[in-house]
């Protein structure tokens, strides 16, 4: 894919009489030269890739530091004594965006989208819609193409890594791309998927990178929800036609900006933010002399 802006993509769709998905499909092609039957192929495999995280989740595994795991079943099993606000689906949300990340801190096979940091945000909104049989394989196929623009234009323009432009860059990505993709999902339009995204990123402007011991679980896997629910919330408004005053590419700029300015102790070095918490730091010690 070669789109340096979501204004040049938004372009090729409306130019093209296509929809976005179709738009970052063929742009996709025309750079790996892929045939679109492989192409779509691909896609599909990573879908059934997130699916099977989810499926293969184990409530009683452990990460090896022993922070991370059986979150997920437990949001579930409140959820399902009718203890949780939101309704079914932002329960489920939560739990899934749990679940891929428990696994990601489980060293289980996950897709990173955009990265394994954030891995949680994207299936966390998709999984609970194809279950309640509300998106066929191919329509998620198609939002996970939506998505994939987003995310190919927010690496072009600023970074998806958190090393560079902190977690606004992993999770801020990552639900940008869950919002647009759940836009397209529900019918809407190009533009109101770019609202979306441009939303979903502007609210999580600024969050740093501050992994607890290095380690991509504290604070990753909670903000893996946050990502998913920030993506829900920023689709229905775009869906409901609330707009959002910076365009996407400017909010991605910003993002780049914002991302440069941060010291480098927010930026994946486990030295800032809640890594640098007395707690953060006993835990750092604790795993450091358990070797
Ligand atoms: S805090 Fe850092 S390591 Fe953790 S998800 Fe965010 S960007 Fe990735």
């Amino acid at each position: 894919m070669s789109f340096v802006s979501c204004a040049e993509m938004l372009a090729a769709a409306r130019s093209q009489g296509i929809s976005l998905a179709e738009a970052v499909l063929r742009s996709d092609l025309a750079e790996s030269r892929l045939t679109e039957e492989k192409s779509r192929a691909d896609m599909r495999a990573l879908w059934h890739v997130m699916q099977a995280t989810s499926r293969d989740y184990c409530p009683a595994q452990r990460s090896r530091s022993g922070l991370s795991g059986g979150d997920a079943a437990k949001v579930e099993q409140a959820a399902a004594a009718g203890l949780l606000f939101g309704g079914e689906y932002l329960s489920a949300v939560t739990a899934e965006a749990l679940k891929t990340a428990e696994c990601n801190a489980c060293m289980k096979r996950i897709v990173a989208a955009p990265t394994a940091g954030s891995c949680g945000v994207l299936p966390a909104v998709l999984l609970p819609l194809a279950r309640a049989g509300e998106a066929t394989d191919e329509e998620i196929c198609d939002a996970l193409y939506v998505a994939a623009g987003f995310g190919q234009v927010i690496a072009a323009r600023a970074t998806l890594a958190g090393a560079e432009g902190g977690c606004q860059a992993e999770v801020g990505a990552a639900s940008a791309m869950a919002a647009a993709a759940l836009c397209s999902l529900k019918g809407g339009s190009a533009e109101q998927c770019a609202a979306a995204a441009a939303m979903a990123l502007g609210n999580l402007l600024g969050l740093v990178c501050d992994p607890v011991a290095g380690l991509v679980e504290v604070p990753c896997i909670k903000r893996n929800v946050v990502g998913a629910v920030n993506a829900v919330a920023c689709a229905n408004m775009a869906l409901a036609g609330v707009d959002y005053a910076i365009p996407c590419d400017e909010v991605i700029d910003a993002m780049g900006r914002v991302g440069a300015q941060l010291s480098p102790d927010l930026r994946e070095t486990g030295m800032g933010g809640l890594a640098a918490t007395p707690t953060g730091q006993a835990i750092a010690q604790r795993l450091a002399d358990e070797g």
